[in-house]
């Protein structure tokens, strides 16, 4: 066992996949919810053997993958759509699947034909100076995930305030922005469940990812960072029994986890303070200081924190734009 057993809930069945060699991660969690006509919440990525094993498991709770009317998709990355599509072609009947507004174009046919490493992705490495050999790294890593998904076409979109409603559950999309700009969470009233997709994890601090491709958000001014915090307000507060999460662990202190993110993020932001207040630098060359132990696939993450919080920074008046470059120099103030 990997984790800690959910606790028994009616009509909510949790299905945790193990994501070997994803460490970080532990789990993709699935989660079967009904009585009658299941609703499942997120599938896991496509991994050799991942669809027998989720009906496998879906089998132990009595529910056959023919009993799955929709999937809802907490966010547009592959680990928790990655599956959609081969569950939709196993089951006998249409499946509806849904997805935010702002997530729709990660998941289809369209967005993955995309050209992978756009124009917009070299202009924005060239603005934090990353080496050609690292952008080389970064390029096979995203072309290996894109194998552990199938792109999802004809879905319903859903907006903020959503509800689904059937036999033993009533739930209601609240959106979260922030992880991605389509991040939802599901909350569960009947039993007070809040199923946080990736908004909320107990081991990990989720990461506000940096956008790159800006055309295809909804607001021009979208901050991850910024988001993510006016997300976390938005939960806060709910009458929650337990939060099941997108991977590892549930969790039963809500407010408490919320805080803990609110005091790392300040604190990463006073990391990259001082980084900067140190040497203006290309934002490339502050991992040396931020993250002098990342690994190696995991730079582009790196990056993309210290941007978010930059972005908060700058914000505040502590820090500028000194120079936009390329590559871009930042100061303290
Ligand atoms: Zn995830």
């Amino acid at each position: 066992m990997l984790i800690k057993p959910f606790p028994k809930v009616e009509d909510v069945h949790a299905i945790a996949i193990p994501l070997f060699g994803y460490s970080d991660l532990i789990t993709a969690n699935v989660y079967a919810v009904g009585k009658g006509p299941v609703t499942l919440i997120d599938t896991g990525p496509k991994f050799p053997g991942a669809l027998a094993f989720v009906q496998k498991q879906l089998k132990l709770a009595g529910i056959d993958i023919n009993d799955i009317e929709r999937i809802i998709i907490t966010h547009g990355h592959l680990d928790h759509f990655g599956l959609a599509a081969s569950i939709r072609k196993a089951a006998g009947g249409p499946i509806e699947c849904f997805i935010h507004a702002e997530d729709k174009w990660r998941v289809s046919s369209e967005g993955f034909q995309e050209e992978m490493w756009s124009e917009e992705a070299q202009i924005f490495m060239a603005m934090v100076d990353m080496p050609q050999r690292e952008i080389e790294k970064v390029k096979k890593r995203f072309s290996f995930f894109k194998k552990l998904c199938d792109p999802l076409d004809n879905v319903s979109i859903m907006e903020d305030g959503a509800e689904f409603v059937g036999e033993g559950y009533h739930l209601r999309a609240i959106h979260t922005p922030g992880h991605s700009p389509g991040s939802i969470c599901l909350y569960e009233s009947r039993q007070q469940i809040l199923f946080s997709g990736d908004h909320i994890i107990k081991h990990i601090t989720p990461n506000p990812l940096m956008e790159i491709k800006r055309d295809r958000l909804r607001d021009p001014n979208y901050q991850s960072l910024k988001a993510y915090m006016n997300s976390l307000d938005k939960i806060s507060g709910l009458d929650v029994r337990f939060v099941f999460p997108g991977h590892g662990e549930y969790i039963e202190d809500l407010d408490n986890i919320i805080s803990t993110y609110k005091v790392h993020h300040r604190q990463r932001m006073d990391l990259v303070w001082g980084a900067l207040k140190k040497k203006s630098r290309p934002l490339y060359y502050l991992i040396d200081d931020v993250f002098p132990y990342v690994p190696e696939d995991d730079v582009f993450l790196a990056i993309s924190e210290i941007l978010v919080h930059l972005e908060i920074l700058i914000n505040e008046g502590s820090a500028e734009l000194a120079d936009p470059g390329p590559p871009a120099l930042y100061r303290a103030l």
